[in-house]
C-alpha cells in the first residue's frame, strides 16, 4: 500500500478513485471513516486519503490525479480537428468520445 494523496473532501476522493479504477489503478480511500469521530481531531487529520495497492502504478496515478485537479481548464483536441473545452468528454461537433488518458 502506497498514499498518494489527501483529498479535500469524501465526494473528490470518490471522484479521483473512480478515475483511477476506471484506468485500471488499483486505489482505495483511507480514514475517511474516521469522519463520524471527527469531533477530536485536527481538521488534516480527517481527511480522506487516496491509497494505491501497487507502487509502480504512482507515476500514471499522479498524472491522472494532476489531469483531474486541472478538470475546469481541460481542453483536448479531437480526431476531427475540433478544440473541445470547459470539461465536456464528447466532442460537441462530430460525438467522438474524449481519447483515453
Ligand atoms: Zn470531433
Amino acid at each position: 500500500m502506497l498514499r498518494l494523496a489527501q483529498a479535500p473532501n469524501i465526494a473528490i476522493a470518490t471522484l479521483w478513485i473512480d478515475t483511477l479504477r476506471e484506468a485500471g489503478i488499483d486505489a482505495s480511500m483511507q480514514r475517511y471513516f474516521l469522519g463520524a469521530a471527527a469531533g477530536h481531531l485536527p481538521p488534516d487529520q480527517c481527511l480522506p486519503e487516496i491509497w494505491l495497492m501497487h507502487e509502480e502504478q504512482k507515476a500514471r496515478a499522479q498524472t491522472l490525479l494532476a489531469d483531474l485537479r486541472d478538470l475546469p481548464q481541460r481542453s483536448w483536441l479531437c480526431a476531427c480537428g475540433e478544440k473541445v473545452e470547459g470539461g465536456f468528454e464528447e466532442c460537441w461537433s462530430c460525438s467522438r468520445p474524449m481519447p483515453a488518458i
